[in-house]
């Protein structure tokens, strides 16, 4: 593949999640679990004029013991509750077995921290997305390079054109203050070496919900694309990653304060 192909921001040939002039936030639950949990979300979501409804069906949890979804099910609801509130959605897939059927039902392919390096995956990711015309998420693997990173969002353009978008999300180093690091060089890093489109997740990265927002603002003001931020209607009931999901009320606030460093540089928020 030449150079102008791979990397190639405005490939069209996905839903069109990122836009040159906007800056897209995509918010929702960690993880989807229920019907009511969602559309109370969904409905903020919406409410504060978003267009991207996140939510996990099948969830990569580092302790066996967490919740891990509602799978189809969540799938289920996903789809149902995007469409009654005309949000494209997004959620994570995690094994090959399941890629078909989560291209099936959102609009755009998660692929998480931890499966960054799952070439398999990858590869059958790209086959999907390309034919079914969905954006992909690449998020980056904690321990993985830029250099890494990009290798990684190749394989899911073997197969032809697809809408890739990086994200950062933090990566490990020594500190223990915040659950990993942002590395927000990434940022204009990637800018360079690449074409693809990059947000960054504050929420993963951070850990606690009062640092969600400052990083928020930061990663804006470094040129990010947008952002993917955890929100819950009642994050203290959250069954996954509560102590970093914002409340309704946050979420405003966090918007609000969006949209003054998205006007500085003369984009929207969308
Ligand atoms: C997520 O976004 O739900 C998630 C599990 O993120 P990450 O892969 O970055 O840990
Ligand atoms: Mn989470």
């Amino acid at each position: 593949m030449n150079d102008d192909k791979k990397n190639n921001k405005d490939t069209g040939n996905g839903p069109g999640l990122i836009q040159k002039d906007h800056i897209t936030i995509i918010a929702g639950p960690c993880a989807i679990e229920s019907h009511q949990q969602l559309e109370k979300t969904a409905k903020i979501v919406s409410d504060l004029g978003l267009s991207y409804l996140r939510g996990g069906a099948y969830k990569p949890r580092t302790s066996p013991y967490s919740f891990q979804g509602l799978e189809e099910k969540g799938l289920q609801f996903l789809k149902e509750i995007g469409q009654k509130y005309s949000l494209k959605t997004v959620t994570e897939v995690t094994d090959t077995v399941n890629a078909s059927i989560v291209a099936e039902n959102a609009d755009v392919i998660q692929i998480g921290t931890r499966n960054m390096s799952n070439f398999a995956l990858l590869k059958k990711v790209g086959e999907i997305a390309f034919k079914k015309k969905k954006a992909v998420i690449l998020k980056r693997g904690w321990a993985s390079t830029i250099k890494e990173w990009l290798l990684a969002s190749e394989y899911l353009l073997i197969n032809g054109e697809v809408e890739v978008i990086l994200c950062e999300r933090g990566i490990r180093t020594f500190d223990t203050n915040t659950r990993f690091t942002l590395d927000l060089s990434a940022v204009p890093v990637i800018r360079k070496l690449s074409k693809l489109p990059i947000i960054i997740d504050p929420s993963h990265a951070m850990g606690q919900s009062d640092l969600v927002t400052p990083m928020s603002r930061a990663a804006i003001a470094a040129g990010a694309d947008g952002l993917i931020v955890e929100t819950h209607y009642d994050p203290t009931s959250a069954l996954c990653d509560g102590q970093q999901s914002l409340d309704p009320k946050e979420m405003a606030e966090l918007l609000k304060q969006i949209k003054i460093i998205a006007s500085a540089i003369g984009k929207k928020v969308r």
